[in-house]
């Protein structure tokens, strides 16, 4: 099938809608760069989405492996993971936002992720309070014997690729996530790309 890929800088997110059975392929262009990816049920955006939660119950992990079903709130498989350079993603943490900057860092203005993905939802009708919990992709979470959630640097590489196939119908967006306040993303955030089937993309 004839694919097209679309590049999305840090800070911003794209859209992109998958039939069944498609697949999309998420690069890491340049390396140690995060990309939170949310999805739901194209035919039920406001009931149904991809829940990280629901998804490592079920796997009994925090850490994905090839071949893992994604699953969204009510238990239902609509992603699977069928390749995976880095084996390295967090189920834990939440998007960066406006407040993660604020309380955190102190700056008022920071371009984050979960504004970036409501700018290319907000057509579906869901906006920035019903962005749900993202998968971090490429980000390396660690967590201690005292259960002290830490990130640091992501362990992939330049050219670093996962491969997602749509289980159901599949509304999907992925941020480049643009934090330069701490190591996950190596201090210096860089592009995301996106590789689909022509068409799949949000004009
Ligand atoms: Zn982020």
């Amino acid at each position: 099938m004839a694919e097209e890929e679309r590049t999305i800088m840090p800070g911003t997110a794209c859209s992109l809608e998958l039939d069944a059975g498609q697949s999309v392929d998420i690069i890491d262009v340049k390396g140690q760069q995060v990309a939170d990816l949310v999805a739901f049920s194209l035919t039920n955006v406001d009931r149904e989405w991809l829940s990280p939660t629901h998804t490592r119950s079920s796997l009994g992990r925090l850490k994905l492996r090839r071949l893992d079903p994604l699953l969204t709130n009510f238990r239902r498989m609509i992603l699977k993971l069928v390749h995976d350079d880095v084996g390295v993603h967090d189920m834990t943490f939440a998007s960066c936002d406006r407040q993660r900057y604020l309380l955190g860092y102190g700056i008022a203005e920071h371009p984050n992720c979960r504004e970036a993905l409501s700018r290319v939802l907000l057509p579906y009708g869901i906006p920035v309070h019903r962005i749900p919990d993202p998968i971090n992709l490429f980000q390396n979470s660690t967590v201690d014997a005292d259960g002290v959630i830490e990130t640091i640097a992501p362990t992939s590489r330049a050219g670093d690729r996962l491969s997602l196939v749509a289980t159901m119908n599949t509304l999907l967006a992925v941020a480049a996530c643009p934090q330069d306040q701490s190591p996950c993303n190596g201090w210096a955030p860089t592009p995301i790309a996106l590789r689909a089937p022509i068409g799949a993309f949000a004009p």
